[in-house]
C-alpha cells in the first residue's frame, strides 16, 4: 500500500507539473507573439496618425486660401489624378462649411437675385407661344422684353423665348445665334443662381441644335461647362449650384454616349462620370449635414463615420477659415489603409478594422475566433480599433510545440523511472514478505512437529528409567515405540533438511540412467514393515519391461516413500494402498492410489505448495509438517517430469509422477 503510494504520488505531482509547464509555456509563447503583435501595431498606429496629420497640414494653407467651388475640384481631384492608394486615396466627395458651420460648398439653397420686372410682362408672350401657337407675335414680345431688360435674368429669359419662337418658326441661324447669347453673354456672378440656371439651360438647348449639324463644338463646351469648376477656365465656368452641376454632367455624359464622339472622348465621359459621383455625393452630405452643427465636438483630422445610407465615411478637417468634411466610402478607407495595415498582417495573423461604431471597416470580414490583440487606433480614428487574429488557431500551439515536447519526453521517462523503481521496490519487499511468512510458518511448524515426538520419547524413557514397567516385555515394547518416534523425527528432519537445501537452492541432483523398477521396489521395501501393520493392505504393481528413466535414485525413492507415506497417513483402518509403474507416451508412470479420505478440488490445486495441509488444526492425528508434497514437486520438476493428483472427497486419491523415459528426457539435460 505504502509502495503503491509512493509511487503514485510522485507520478500525480509529476503529472500535475507537466500539466502546468505545458499551459505555462503555451501562455508564455501566446504572450511573445502578442507582444510582438502589440508593438507592430503601436507602430502602424503612429504611422497612421502621422500620415493623416501629414495630409491634413498639406491641405490646410488650400483650405483657407480658397474659393470654395474651387476647394471642392483641389479636394476632389487629387482622387481623380493621383494613384489611390494613401490619404489622397480616400477622398470622393467633399463638403465645405465656414468656420461658423454653414454651408460653402455644395450650393444646395439658391439666391435667386434680383428678377425683379414689370408684372406679367411675360405672361402675354406665353399666351401666344404656348396657347395660341402665334410664334411670331410672340417672338416680337420676347424681342421687345429683351431689348427693354436691364436686369441679366429677363433679358436671358426673353433671348430664350426667341429661341423657341424661331425654332418653332423654322429660322434655325437665328435660332442657334439667339441661343449662343444666352448662352454666353452677359455673365452673371455667382449670386444671380437664377440667371446661371438660364444660362445652363441656353448651353444645353444650344447643344440639342446642333446635335445633327456635326458641329460638335457646343458639346464639348457643355462638358467643358459642367466640369469647370475654376474661374480660370475662361467663358465655360459658371459659377452653378449643385442641382444645376449635377444636370449639365448627366445631359453632356447622355449627350456624348449619343454622338460619335463617345468612343474619342471615353475619358473625359469617365471623368464627368466621376464628377457626377462626387456632386450627388456631396448634395447627399449636405442634406444630412446642412450645418457643422451635429459634428461640433470632432477633433480636427479624424475619421468618423456618417450617418447616411450606405457605409459613408466623413475625415474632418478644420483651419480657422474653413471646416472640411472628406467624404469615402468603406472601401476607400480600406485602399487609403490598406498598404500600412500591410506591415502588420502576415501570413500568420489578419487584421480587421472596426469604426467608432464597431461596425467592419477593412480587412477580416468574418473571424472564426477571437481577436487577440484589440487596439485603439489613434486620434485620427477616435473611437475605431485595430483587431489582430491568427490565422490558425493553433499557432500558440505550434510556437510552444518544441518546449512542451522536451517536457513531455522528460516526464515520461521520469515516470518510467519511478514505475520501474516501484517495480523492483515492490518485487524485492514481496520476496521479503513472502520470506517471512515463510520463516515464521517454518518455525511454527518445526516448533509443533519436533514436540510430539520429543514429548512421547520422553515419556517412555522417564518410564523406563523410574522402572516403572511390569516386565521385561513391557520395556522393549517401550523402547520400540521409542525407536519409531525417534525414526519419525529423523524423517521430519531429514524433510526439514531437504527443504532447507531445496530453499537454499542446494540439492543437487545425481541424475543418471536409473530403472522406474529398482526405485518402486525400493520404495515399497521401506514403507513395507510400517504397511504390515494394522489392517493395510499394499498392493504393487511393476511392469518388468520398463524402459530406464534418467533419474537420481534416492531422490526418486524419496517422491514415492513420501507419496506411499500420505496414502497411508491419510487412509481410514481399512486401508488399501496401491503402487502401480508403467509405462504410457514416451513416460514412466509412477501411480500411488489409496481409497483414504480423499480431498477436494479446491485442496487439490494447493497440496503442492509448501507448508499447505488441508487440516492444519493442531488437534489432528497424523504427523506432518506440509512439506511432503512440496518436495515429491520440486524434485520431479528437477527430472523435468510432472506430479499431479486425483481425488474427490471420501473415494481415496490417486498421485501420478511420470518421468520421461532416457533418451527423451537426456535431450533436456543436455
Ligand atoms: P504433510 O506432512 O502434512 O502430510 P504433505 O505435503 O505431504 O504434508 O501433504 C500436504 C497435505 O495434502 C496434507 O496435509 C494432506 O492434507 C493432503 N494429502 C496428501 N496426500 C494425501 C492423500 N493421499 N489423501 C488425502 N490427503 C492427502
Amino acid at each position: 500500500m505504502l509502495l503503491a503510494i509512493a509511487v503514485i504520488l510522485p507520478t500525480v505531482c509529476l503529472l500535475w507539473f507537466m500539466s502546468q509547464a505545458v499551459k505555462n509555456e503555451r501562455l508564455a509563447a501566446r504572450q511573445k507573439l502578442v507582444d510582438v503583435y502589440h508593438q507592430r501595431t503601436e507602430e502602424l498606429i503612429s504611422s497612421l496618425d502621422q500620415i493623416w496629420t501629414d495630409y491634413a497640414t498639406n491641405i490646410e494653407t488650400e483650405i483657407s486660401s480658397r474659393e470654395p467651388i474651387e476647394l471642392f475640384t483641389y479636394l476632389v481631384p487629387h482622387l481623380l489624378r493621383t494613384n489611390k492608394l494613401g490619404p489622397y486615396g480616400f477622398c470622393q466627395s467633399a463638403v465645405i462649411y465656414d468656420s461658423d458651420g454653414t454651408l460653402l460648398y455644395p450650393i444646395v439653397q439658391i439666391e435667386l437675385g434680383d428678377i425683379s420686372g414689370p408684372k406679367g410682362e411675360f405672361e402675354s408672350a406665353w399666351q401666344m407661344e404656348f396657347v395660341e401657337k402665334n410664334f411670331a407675335r410672340a417672338l416680337t414680345i420676347y424681342e421687345e422684353i429683351a431689348d427693354a431688360a436691364e436686369d441679366n435674368y429677363r433679358w436671358r429669359k426673353a433671348v430664350i423665348g426667341q429661341v423657341r419662337c424661331l425654332r418653332a418658326l423654322g429660322d434655325l441661324p437665328k435660332a442657334r445665334s439667339l441661343c449662343h447669347d444666352a448662352a454666353y453673354e452677359r455673365r452673371p456672378n455667382v449670386s444671380q443662381q437664377a440667371s446661371i440656371r438660364l444660362m445652363a439651360d441656353a448651353r444645353v438647348l444650344l447643344t440639342e441644335m446642333y446635335r445633327d449639324t456635326g458641329d460638335y463644338s457646343h458639346l464639348i463646351n457643355l462638358i467643358v461647362t459642367a466640369t469647370g469648376y475654376n474661374r480660370r477656365s475662361g467663358p465655360a465656368f459658371i459659377p452653378m449650384d449643385s442641382n444645376t452641376r449635377i444636370f449639365l454632367l448627366r445631359k453632356s455624359i447622355e449627350y456624348f454616349q449619343q454622338s460619335k464622339l463617345a468612343e474619342e472622348y471615353k475619358y473625359r465621359i469617365s471623368s464627368a462620370k466621376w464628377w457626377l459621383a462626387a456632386e450627388e455625393f456631396a448634395a447627399g452630405a449636405a442634406m444630412r449635414y446642412p450645418s457643422t452643427d451635429s459634428f461640433r465636438y470632432w477633433t480636427t483630422a479624424s475619421f468618423h463615420r456618417l450617418d447616411m445610407e450606405g457605409d459613408v465615411y466623413g475625415f474632418y478637417h478644420k483651419t480657422s477659415e474653413k471646416q472640411v468634411l472628406l467624404l469615402g466610402h468603406a472601401e476607400d478607407v480600406s485602399n487609403s489603409l490598406g498598404p500600412t495595415l500591410n506591415r502588420v498582417q502576415t501570413s500568420d495573423v489578419s487584421c480587421r478594422v472596426v469604426d467608432n461604431t464597431g461596425a467592419f471597416v477593412t480587412g477580416l470580414r468574418q473571424p472564426v475566433a477571437k481577436a487577440f490583440l484589440a487596439v485603439p487606433m489613434g486620434k485620427s480614428f477616435p473611437g475605431w480599433k485595430v483587431e489582430l487574429y491568427f490565422n490558425d488557431a493553433g499557432v500558440f500551439e505550434k510556437a510552444a510545440s518544441k518546449q512542451v515536447t522536451v517536457y513531455m519526453w522528460a516526464g515520461i521517462l521520469v515516470i518510467v523511472l519511478i514505475l520501474a523503481a516501484g517495480g523492483f521496490a515492490a518485487q524485492a519487499v514481496g520476496k521479503q514478505i513472502r520470506l517471512n511468512r515463510l520463516k515464521n510458518d517454518f518455525i511454527a511448524t518445526v516448533s509443533h512437529e519436533l514436540k510430539t515426538p520429543l514429548a512421547s520419547m520422553r515419556v517412555l524413557v522417564d518410564t523406563l528409567l523410574e522402572g516403572n514397567y511390569k516386565d521385561q516385555k513391557q520395556a522393549i515394547e517401550y523402547l520400540q515405540l521409542t525407536a519409531k518416534e525417534n525414526e519419525r523425527l529423523s524423517r521430519l528432519i531429514d524433510n526439514f533438511l531437504t527443504f532447507s537445501r531445496m530453499e537454499r537452492n542446494k540439492q543437487a541432483f545425481a541424475i543418471v540412467k536409473t530403472s522406474p523398477v529398482e526405485i518402486a521396489r525400493a520404495a515399497a521395501e521401506a514403507v513395507k514393515t510400517k504397511f504390515s501393520h494394522g489392517r493395510c493392505e499394499f498392493e504393487v504393481e511393476i511392469n518388468e519391461d520398463l524402459p530406464d528413466v534418467l533419474a537420481d535414485h534416492d531422490a526418486m525413492v524419496t517422491v514415492l516413500i513420501n507419496l506411499l507415506d500420505n496414502a497411508y497417513k491419510y487412509s481410514y483402518d481399512d486401508k488399501h494402498i496401491k503402487l502401480r509403474v508403467f509405462s504410457e507416451d514416451n513416460s514412466v508412470c509412477f501411480c500411488v492410489s489409496d481409497n483414504g479420505m480423499g480431498l477436494s478440488r479446491r485442496a487439490t490445486k494447493k497440496i503442492f505448495k509448501r507448508f499447505y495441509q488441508v487440516d492444519r488444526s493442531l488437534s489432528r492425528h497424523v504427523e506432518g509438517c506440509g512439506l511432503g508434497l512440496s518436495i515429491a514437486k520440486f524434485i520431479v520438476d528437477a527430472h523435468r517430469g510432472t506430479i499431479s493428483a486425483e481425488s474427490k472427497p471420501g473415494e481415496g486419491s490417486t498421485f501420478t509422477v511420470k518421468l520421461p523415459v532416457g533418451n527423451q528426457a537426456s535431450k533436456g539435460y543436455k
